[in-house]
Protein backbone atom coordinates (compact mmCIF):
# COMPACT_ATOMS: atom_id res chain seq x y z
CA UNK A 1 0.00 0.00 0.00
CA UNK A 2 1.03 3.84 -0.67
CA UNK A 3 2.48 5.22 2.03
CA UNK A 4 3.10 9.08 0.61
CA UNK A 5 2.93 10.53 -2.79
CA UNK A 6 3.55 13.53 -4.68
CA UNK A 7 1.13 13.87 -7.77
CA UNK A 8 2.93 16.35 -10.88
CA UNK A 9 3.61 19.00 -8.13
CA UNK A 10 5.43 22.24 -9.01
CA UNK A 11 6.45 24.95 -6.65
CA UNK A 12 8.46 27.91 -7.02
CA UNK A 13 10.06 30.55 -5.01
CA UNK A 14 8.95 33.60 -7.01
CA UNK A 15 10.54 33.55 -10.16
CA UNK A 16 12.79 30.22 -9.52
CA UNK A 17 11.11 27.47 -10.07
CA UNK A 18 12.31 24.29 -7.91
CA UNK A 19 9.96 21.44 -8.69
CA UNK A 20 8.38 21.75 -12.58
CA UNK A 21 5.53 18.42 -12.32
CA UNK A 22 7.22 16.08 -10.11
CA UNK A 23 5.48 12.58 -9.05
CA UNK A 24 6.76 9.84 -6.88
CA UNK A 25 4.94 7.01 -4.56
CA UNK A 26 6.81 5.60 -1.23
CA UNK A 27 4.96 2.38 0.03
CA UNK A 28 4.46 1.91 3.42
CA UNK A 29 7.66 0.51 5.46
CA UNK A 30 9.82 1.57 2.39
CA UNK A 31 13.18 3.37 2.80
CA UNK A 32 13.49 5.55 -0.70
CA UNK A 33 16.50 7.86 -1.43
CA UNK A 34 16.28 10.72 -3.21
CA UNK A 35 19.07 11.66 -5.05
CA UNK A 36 19.86 14.50 -7.65
CA UNK A 37 22.16 17.19 -8.10
CA UNK A 38 22.43 20.12 -5.89
CA UNK A 39 19.56 22.88 -6.84
CA UNK A 40 17.65 20.10 -8.79
CA UNK A 41 14.87 20.09 -5.92
CA UNK A 42 15.50 17.56 -3.77
CA UNK A 43 14.94 19.65 -0.87
CA UNK A 44 11.76 21.26 -1.74
CA UNK A 45 9.68 17.63 -2.77
CA UNK A 46 10.89 16.26 1.19
CA UNK A 47 9.34 19.73 2.48
CA UNK A 48 5.70 19.47 -0.27
CA UNK A 49 5.55 15.73 1.18
CA UNK A 50 6.02 16.27 4.53
CA UNK A 51 3.55 19.38 4.49
CA UNK A 52 6.20 21.74 5.09
CA UNK A 53 5.63 24.03 1.73
CA UNK A 54 2.40 23.83 -0.06
CA UNK A 55 2.51 23.02 -3.53
CA UNK A 56 1.42 25.84 -6.41
CA UNK A 57 -0.21 22.85 -8.38
CA UNK A 58 -0.56 18.74 -8.35
CA UNK A 59 -1.16 16.67 -5.53
CA UNK A 60 0.58 15.49 -1.75
CA UNK A 61 -1.55 12.32 -0.61
CA UNK A 62 -0.80 11.19 2.51
CA UNK A 63 -2.51 7.36 3.27
CA UNK A 64 -4.70 8.31 0.33
CA UNK A 65 -5.85 12.14 1.96
CA UNK A 66 -4.64 15.05 0.38
CA UNK A 67 -2.26 16.89 2.49
CA UNK A 68 -1.99 20.12 -0.19
CA UNK A 69 -5.33 20.92 0.58
CA UNK A 70 -5.40 20.53 4.46
CA UNK A 71 -5.15 24.31 6.56
CA UNK A 72 -2.03 25.41 8.14
CA UNK A 73 -3.66 24.03 11.53
CA UNK A 74 -3.81 20.63 10.43
CA UNK A 75 -0.65 20.10 8.58
CA UNK A 76 1.22 21.36 11.74
CA UNK A 77 -1.09 18.50 13.55
CA UNK A 78 -0.01 15.87 10.35
CA UNK A 79 3.32 17.24 11.07
CA UNK A 80 3.45 16.79 14.86
CA UNK A 81 1.50 13.45 15.34
CA UNK A 82 2.41 11.27 12.41
CA UNK A 83 5.69 12.68 10.82
CA UNK A 84 9.44 12.39 11.73
CA UNK A 85 12.03 15.22 11.02
CA UNK A 86 16.18 14.48 10.55
CA UNK A 87 17.91 17.75 9.74
CA UNK A 88 21.73 18.04 8.13
CA UNK A 89 22.30 19.68 11.51
CA UNK A 90 21.00 17.77 14.15
CA UNK A 91 19.45 21.14 15.00
CA UNK A 92 19.03 20.32 18.62
CA UNK A 93 18.13 23.00 21.39
CA UNK A 94 21.48 23.94 22.65
CA UNK A 95 19.38 25.03 26.32
CA UNK A 96 17.76 22.14 26.64
CA UNK A 97 19.60 18.10 27.70
CA UNK A 98 19.83 15.57 25.35
CA UNK A 99 17.30 13.80 26.69
CA UNK A 100 15.23 16.88 26.62
CA UNK A 101 15.86 16.99 23.13
CA UNK A 102 14.64 13.65 22.44
CA UNK A 103 10.93 14.30 24.49
CA UNK A 104 10.47 17.27 22.86
CA UNK A 105 7.89 16.01 20.02
CA UNK A 106 6.18 13.89 23.11
CA UNK A 107 5.67 17.13 24.80
CA UNK A 108 4.44 18.84 22.04
CA UNK A 109 2.33 16.01 21.49
CA UNK A 110 0.82 16.20 24.97
CA UNK A 111 2.75 13.56 26.84
CA UNK A 112 3.63 14.11 30.44
CA UNK A 113 6.83 15.20 31.40
CA UNK A 114 8.03 12.07 33.35
CA UNK A 115 6.65 9.88 30.55
CA UNK A 116 8.02 11.60 27.33
CA UNK A 117 11.44 12.03 29.46
CA UNK A 118 11.23 7.79 30.70
CA UNK A 119 10.45 7.35 26.57
CA UNK A 120 13.45 9.30 25.26
CA UNK A 121 15.69 7.72 27.70
CA UNK A 122 15.12 4.06 26.34
CA UNK A 123 16.59 5.62 23.08
CA UNK A 124 19.70 6.50 24.80
CA UNK A 125 21.20 2.53 24.66
CA UNK A 126 19.83 1.61 21.70
CA UNK A 127 21.65 4.03 19.72
CA UNK A 128 24.65 3.91 21.95
CA UNK A 129 24.38 6.85 23.74
CA UNK A 130 24.34 5.22 27.59
CA UNK A 131 25.61 8.09 29.81
CA UNK A 132 24.79 11.26 27.36
CA UNK A 133 21.51 11.72 28.69
CA UNK A 134 22.34 14.81 30.77
CA UNK A 135 24.66 16.24 27.91
CA UNK A 136 24.09 19.52 26.12
CA UNK A 137 24.38 19.56 22.57
CA UNK A 138 27.77 21.79 22.53
CA UNK A 139 29.68 18.72 24.82
CA UNK A 140 27.97 15.87 22.39
CA UNK A 141 30.25 15.08 18.72
CA UNK A 142 28.81 15.85 15.58
CA UNK A 143 28.06 11.66 15.10
CA UNK A 144 26.62 12.13 18.96
CA UNK A 145 24.48 14.70 18.13
CA UNK A 146 23.33 12.99 15.15
CA UNK A 147 22.26 10.26 17.10
CA UNK A 148 20.16 12.33 19.39
CA UNK A 149 18.55 14.05 16.69
CA UNK A 150 17.63 10.66 14.90
CA UNK A 151 16.32 9.37 18.48
CA UNK A 152 13.93 12.70 18.39
CA UNK A 153 12.76 12.20 15.02
CA UNK A 154 11.92 8.25 15.87
CA UNK A 155 10.61 8.64 19.74
CA UNK A 156 6.76 9.61 18.48
CA UNK A 157 6.77 6.61 16.17
CA UNK A 158 6.32 8.54 13.33
CA UNK A 159 4.46 6.63 10.14
CA UNK A 160 6.57 8.86 8.15
CA UNK A 161 10.63 9.94 9.28
CA UNK A 162 12.08 12.81 6.74
CA UNK A 163 15.58 12.79 6.87
CA UNK A 164 17.22 15.73 5.00
CA UNK A 165 21.04 14.78 3.92
CA UNK A 166 21.01 13.37 7.77
CA UNK A 167 24.98 12.30 8.09
CA UNK A 168 25.80 15.38 5.29
CA UNK A 169 27.84 17.14 8.30
CA UNK A 170 29.12 13.86 9.54
CA UNK A 171 32.90 12.39 8.42
CA UNK A 172 31.72 8.95 6.22
CA UNK A 173 32.29 6.18 8.72
CA UNK A 174 30.37 8.35 11.23
CA UNK A 175 27.77 8.82 8.49
CA UNK A 176 27.33 5.18 8.12
CA UNK A 177 27.19 4.38 11.73
CA UNK A 178 24.31 7.07 12.19
CA UNK A 179 22.41 5.77 8.65
CA UNK A 180 23.15 1.54 9.91
CA UNK A 181 20.88 2.78 12.85
CA UNK A 182 18.77 4.81 11.20
CA UNK A 183 17.84 2.12 8.69
CA UNK A 184 17.46 -0.48 11.87
CA UNK A 185 15.27 1.86 13.93
CA UNK A 186 12.95 2.37 10.63
CA UNK A 187 12.64 -1.55 10.28
CA UNK A 188 11.89 -2.14 13.24
CA UNK A 189 8.97 0.05 13.67
CA UNK A 190 7.83 -0.29 10.08
CA UNK A 191 8.50 3.35 9.35
CA UNK A 192 8.44 4.55 6.28
CA UNK A 193 11.96 6.99 5.32
CA UNK A 194 12.25 9.25 2.46
CA UNK A 195 15.88 10.31 2.60
CA UNK A 196 17.20 12.96 0.99
CA UNK A 197 21.46 12.28 -0.04
CA UNK A 198 23.58 13.66 -2.74
CA UNK A 199 25.73 10.67 -1.31
CA UNK A 200 25.80 7.40 -3.47
CA UNK A 201 26.89 5.84 -0.15
CA UNK A 202 24.14 6.54 1.99
CA UNK A 203 21.73 6.05 -0.96
CA UNK A 204 22.47 2.52 -0.89
CA UNK A 205 21.07 1.83 2.50
CA UNK A 206 17.64 2.69 0.52
CA UNK A 207 15.46 -0.19 -0.57
CA UNK A 208 14.94 2.47 -3.85
CA UNK A 209 16.69 5.52 -5.69
CA UNK A 210 14.89 8.15 -6.70
CA UNK A 211 16.63 10.34 -9.07
CA UNK A 212 15.15 14.04 -9.34
CA UNK A 213 16.74 16.81 -11.92
CA UNK A 214 15.60 19.63 -12.70
CA UNK A 215 12.62 19.69 -10.70
CA UNK A 216 11.06 16.68 -12.30
CA UNK A 217 11.49 12.80 -11.51
CA UNK A 218 12.22 10.63 -14.46
CA UNK A 219 10.49 7.57 -13.83
CA UNK A 220 12.46 5.48 -16.03
CA UNK A 221 14.95 6.54 -13.97
CA UNK A 222 14.06 4.80 -10.64
CA UNK A 223 16.63 2.15 -9.82
CA UNK A 224 16.02 -0.85 -7.44
CA UNK A 225 18.98 -1.29 -5.06
P1 LIG B 1 18.31 20.46 -3.68
O1 LIG B 1 17.73 20.01 -2.37
O2 LIG B 1 18.23 19.41 -4.75
O3 LIG B 1 19.70 21.00 -3.55
P2 LIG B 1 16.42 22.61 -3.44
O4 LIG B 1 15.09 21.98 -3.36
O5 LIG B 1 17.06 23.06 -2.16
O6 LIG B 1 17.39 21.63 -4.22
O7 LIG B 1 16.36 23.85 -4.41
C1 LIG B 1 15.75 23.81 -5.69
C2 LIG B 1 15.84 25.19 -6.32
O8 LIG B 1 15.10 26.12 -5.54
C3 LIG B 1 17.25 25.75 -6.40
O9 LIG B 1 17.31 26.52 -7.57
C4 LIG B 1 17.34 26.61 -5.15
O10 LIG B 1 18.29 27.63 -5.31
C5 LIG B 1 15.94 27.17 -5.05
N1 LIG B 1 15.57 27.44 -3.67
C6 LIG B 1 15.53 26.57 -2.64
N2 LIG B 1 15.14 27.15 -1.51
C7 LIG B 1 14.90 28.46 -1.83
C8 LIG B 1 14.47 29.59 -1.08
N3 LIG B 1 14.18 29.50 0.21
N4 LIG B 1 14.35 30.74 -1.74
C9 LIG B 1 14.64 30.85 -3.05
N5 LIG B 1 15.06 29.82 -3.82
C10 LIG B 1 15.19 28.64 -3.22
P1 LIG C 1 20.10 21.72 0.75
O1 LIG C 1 21.39 21.07 1.13
O2 LIG C 1 18.92 21.23 1.53
O3 LIG C 1 19.84 21.79 -0.72
P2 LIG C 1 20.87 24.47 0.61
O4 LIG C 1 22.25 24.63 1.18
O5 LIG C 1 20.62 24.46 -0.85
O6 LIG C 1 20.23 23.20 1.30
O7 LIG C 1 19.93 25.56 1.25
C1 LIG C 1 19.94 25.81 2.64
C2 LIG C 1 18.78 26.73 2.98
O8 LIG C 1 18.78 27.87 2.12
C3 LIG C 1 17.43 26.06 2.78
O9 LIG C 1 16.55 26.50 3.80
C4 LIG C 1 16.97 26.55 1.42
O10 LIG C 1 15.55 26.60 1.39
C5 LIG C 1 17.57 27.93 1.37
N1 LIG C 1 17.93 28.31 -0.02
C6 LIG C 1 18.48 27.51 -0.97
N2 LIG C 1 18.65 28.19 -2.12
C7 LIG C 1 18.23 29.46 -1.88
C8 LIG C 1 18.15 30.64 -2.66
N3 LIG C 1 18.53 30.67 -3.96
N4 LIG C 1 17.68 31.75 -2.09
C9 LIG C 1 17.28 31.74 -0.80
N5 LIG C 1 17.32 30.67 0.00
C10 LIG C 1 17.78 29.52 -0.53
Amino acid sequence: TIAIEARDVAFSFGQTPALRGASIAVDAGEIVAVTGPSGSGKSTLLHCLAGILVPDSGEILFGGVRVDSMTETQRSSLRRDRFGFVFQFGQLVPELTAAENVALPLLFGGVRRAEALRKAHSWFARLGLEGMEQRRSGELSGGQAQRVALARGLVAGPEVLFADEPTGALDSLTGEHVMDLLVDAARAQGTTVILVTHEPRVAAYADREIIVRDGRVNALERIAS
